[in-house]
């Protein structure tokens, strides 16, 4: 154990942590995610990024720990201390500046070709600039049909990183166990992935939906948030389509999510082009809900900038101004027949748009 015999409880406890702290250990034979909960529970760290290295042979994990009892000052710093000296070079990565916008892609814009050719799929995407993934192919363990691992390297080849995935399980309260079973399958399956999000797609709502029902969806998000928590610091959010907009009563289902979800274990990946179909202002709601929309799908009718309905300058405006962490560009529709290109097309716009940082 690498860092455990260099660093003992007592002397980490001690380290004044303003600042980012990159920890570098190699676990032989242990459970990584003993030593997550260790630095969460025990130090009272918060995991903000975790990455996996490439070799093979040893789990081995760069952690980037977030230090809760000094929160404002380490928001105040941008320093970096290192604990363990192999991690120099690819710390010098990680925080090299780059003027190149990191512009996310969801992947079910490329929903058709990514089944029929992975590799083809995510080259084409890392060429047209895309620095981040989210997926939409989780199926019993596998991403898109590949072992975590193996997806995750030919993403990370292209000099891209997968930072957030998509899924979907419906809540039963007479299967609750099997499901939370699935849950932390599928969790563990994605901290192999890399990802910093794990994200329920959509969930059944109709006309005869009620409060209660939602309610019960509220507290089962709360709880898979803890699953997620667990596996490696993954955060779990929510993506909305419209429907969220509807009201139940006199309540929207989304706000009443929102007021019912914990913080600290749920967050909202907003879709900006369903939530103003569903008639509601995107950047009024980021505005109003600070802290809960740390990440957004950038997605307009079609391609991005064509349909005349979105405006994205103040939906950035606001986001920024909250914290913004990642988005991804969603392409559902195309005016061609080519979904590549209006991938690209996508791209270029946020790339050539003055607001986009
Ligand atoms: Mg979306």
């Amino acid at each position: 154990m690498f860092i455990y015999s260099k660093l003992l409880k007592d002397e980490l406890a001690q380290i004044k942590l303003e600042k980012y702290i990159v920890l570098y250990f190699a676990v032989y034979n242990s459970e990584p995610a003993f030593y997550l909960f260790f630095f969460e529970k025990i130090l009272r760290f918060k995991f903000i990024e975790i990455l996996l290295t490439k070799n093979k042979s040893i789990i081995l994990s760069n952690v980037i720990l977030k230090n809760m009892v000094n929160r404002r000052n380490f928001l105040k710093s941008s320093a970096a201390v290192v604990v363990g000296g192999l991690v120099a070079d690819q710390l010098a990565t990680s925080c090299t500046p780059t003027s190149k916008k990191k512009i996310g892609l969801q992947l079910y814009s490329l929903r058709d070709a990514i089944k029929d050719d992975v590799k083809g799929t995510l080259k084409k995407v890392a060429e047209m600039g895309y620095s981040t993934v989210e997926t939409a192919g989780y199926n019993d363990g596998k991403v898109y049909g590949l072992a975590p691992i193996e997806f995750k390297k030919i993403v990370e080849d292209l000099g891209m990183k997968v930072s957030s995935a998509h899924v979907v399980q419906v809540f039963m309260k007479e299967k609750e166990a099997e499901i939370m079973e699935w849950w932390k399958k599928a969790s563990g399956a994605h901290a192999v992935l890399g990802v910093k999000y794990l994200v329920q797609a959509f969930m059944p709502v109709n006309e005869q939906t009620t409060m209660d029902e939602i309610k019960l969806y509220c507290d089962y998000y709360n709880n898979v948030g803890y699953i997620t928590a667990a596996a490696g610091g993954i955060g779990f959010g929510y993506h909305n389509h419209s429907f969220e907009f509807r009201k139940i009563g006199e309540k929207l289902i989304y706000d009443f999510m929102l007021e019912n979800t914990s913080p600290n274990h749920v967050f909202f990946e907003m879709d900006v082009y369903w939530i103003t179909e569903g008639g509601q202002s995107a950047a009024g709601y980021i505005n109003k809900y600070t802290d809960r929309f740390p990440v957004l799908h950038i997605k307009d009718e079609k391609e991005l900038g064509v349909s005349g309905k979105m405006d994205f300058k103040p939906i950035f405006e606001a986001a920024y101004s909250k914290g913004l962490k990642e988005y991804y560009v969603e392409v559902e529709k195309y005016t061609g027949n080519d979904p590549f290109l209006s991938v690209k097309q996508s791209f270029d716009y946020l790339a050539n748009a003055e607001y986009v940082k």
